[in-house]
């Protein structure tokens, strides 16, 4: 029977867990007439792909089974009638072989960012599916990927998780995930030749790769020599059929100030979005959450949460966190109005995002990869102190908190250091354009209108 074709197909190609539930599991038979059998692909979309990739393997698994040579055919769900024969097959486990962290971490990936870890559902399925096509067939058949939806919905993860696939499938390929920020300041460095980069080197590194990934790519926009540079590495990058994946806060179309050309190769390839997570995918990501840390969350505590937190997944995994974290400071259990109490501050219906200290300290930390603790803590060392002068800056120029509150909110300082913090960088700004283009983000970070 067709479970059976599949289950066997999967083994004998050694197909992933995760290629079969997104390509095989969805198929449907439908008929067998004339030596011709048809089989019915649920989405538009991916009918090229499913074609390209598997009909040759499904022809020949077919006919094996059925004993006589016969030709498939792939059709969409709405040409024909319901499918009688639906079925389910058990998924196998296959053993995973693991990259090495030196690799993972030299191509700047997050361990926990993979396709095991993401949840689908109805917001991101047909990112996700071509997020997937792309980690199997890289450079051949979406190119470039562009991948858009608002802040926090899982854009990052789903790059991370095609470069992790591609990783594991043939690790010696050549994989480079960046921020457009960090392109943008390793091209001014090497411009003014700071720390001896060259412009040579520069075009080595972004030009010399298999994958490229820049994440975020609305931060170029308007930088004209920027966008220049990135538009001679994309074309010698697609030209030898190098895989692009490009994400950004809106489609191509109405990102206003990015240049024709530019813009109409973003196009080429395919477009997908991710939207808001619905009710039942919000408890799935939730779910999943407390399964990989190992908690244990009485079920209303996330129904609470999942009811509540709508818009996006970061603030939704952050409500969680701060629970558990309450709970073990107060050594209590995790109830409903622990819930409560814990999310009092960030559940305000219908109120517009104000731009506070805490939100400019929460933004600025996960700029830099720190703890929001570590920018109020007493700690001396470079990494934090730069970072804790941003946000006095940033909060004297973004808010009208006084001083003295300034210096509260990081820790009881007091004024003097807050004026003299956000002086230092309002000083540096002058000379340091690498700073200049941080701190353009950072105000977009926090306000994006
Ligand atoms: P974006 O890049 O779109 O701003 P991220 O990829 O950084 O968003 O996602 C924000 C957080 O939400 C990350 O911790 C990520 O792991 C998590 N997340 C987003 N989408 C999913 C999903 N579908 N399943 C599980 N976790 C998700
Ligand atoms: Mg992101």
């Amino acid at each position: 029977n067709w479970e059976q074709i599949l289950l066997n197909l999967k083994e004998e190609h050694e197909i992933s867990d995760i290629s079969f539930k997104t390509w095989l599991l969805p198929l449907k038979p439908y008929s067998f007439k004339n030596n011709t059998v048809t089989i019915i692909v649920p989405e538009q979309t991916f009918l090229a792909y499913v074609k390209r990739r598997y009909s040759l393997l499904m022809k020949v698994a077919i006919s094996e089974f059925l004993g006589v040579e016969c030709e498939i055919e792939f059709k969409l769900e709405d040409q024909l009638a319901e499918a009688n024969l639906s079925t389910e097959p058990q998924l196998i486990e296959k053993n995973n072989t693991s990259v090495s962290p030196d690799v993972i971490q030299s191509a700047n990936l997050n361990p926990k960012y993979t396709f095991d870890t993401f949840v689908v559902g109805s917001n991101n399925n047909l990112a996700h599916a071509a997020a997937l096509a792309v980690a199997e067939s890289p450079g051949e058949i979406y190119n470039p990927l562009f991948i858009y939806g608002g802040v926090g919905l899982g854009k990052t993860h789903l790059m991370h998780a095609i470069a992790h696939f591609i990783l594991k499938n043939t690790p010696t390929s050549k994989i480079l995930y960046v921020s457009s920020e960090t392109f943008t300041n390793e091209l001014i460095d090497a411009i003014r030749n700071k720390n001896n980069i060259t412009t040579t080197e520069f075009r080595e590194k972004y030009r010399n790769n298999d994958v490229l990934l820049i994440d975020d790519i609305q931060f170029i926009i308007g930088k004209e020599s920027t966008q220049e540079e990135f538009f001679h590495t994309f074309n010698t990058l697609y030209e030898s059929k190098k895989q692009i994946i490009i994400s950004s806060d809106k489609p191509p179309k109405e990102i206003e100030t990015l240049e024709e050309r530019l813009r109409s190769r973003f196009e080429w390839g395919l477009t997908v979005d991710i939207q808001s997570p619905d009710y039942e995918t919000r408890m799935a990501i939730l779910q999943k959450k407390e399964e990989l840390e190992g908690y244990n969350i009485d079920n209303e505590v996330i129904k609470y949460i999942a009811t509540n937190i709508k818009s996006n997944i970061r603030e939704l995994e952050g409500a969680l966190t701060k629970i558990v974290a309450l709970s073990r400071l107060n050594k209590c259990d995790i109830t409903l109005e622990l819930a409560e109490e814990a999310l009092k501050d960030i559940i305000s219906p219908g109120a517009q995002r104000e731009v506070t200290p805490d939100l400019i300290i929460q933004v600025v930390s996960d700029h830099f990869g720190l703890a929001p603790l570590d920018i109020s803590s007493q700690k001396r060392n470079k990494e934090i102190v730069y970072p804790r002068q941003i946000v006095m800056y940033l909060c004297r120029n973004m808010t009208a908190t006084p001083l003295q509150a300034i210096g509260r909110y990081l820790g009881g300082r007091d004024h003097t250091t807050v004026i003299h913090g956000a002086d230092k960088i309002t000083a540096d700004l002058l000379k340091d354009e690498t700073l200049k283009n941080t701190i353009e983000i950072l105000k977009k970070k926090i306000n994006p209108q």
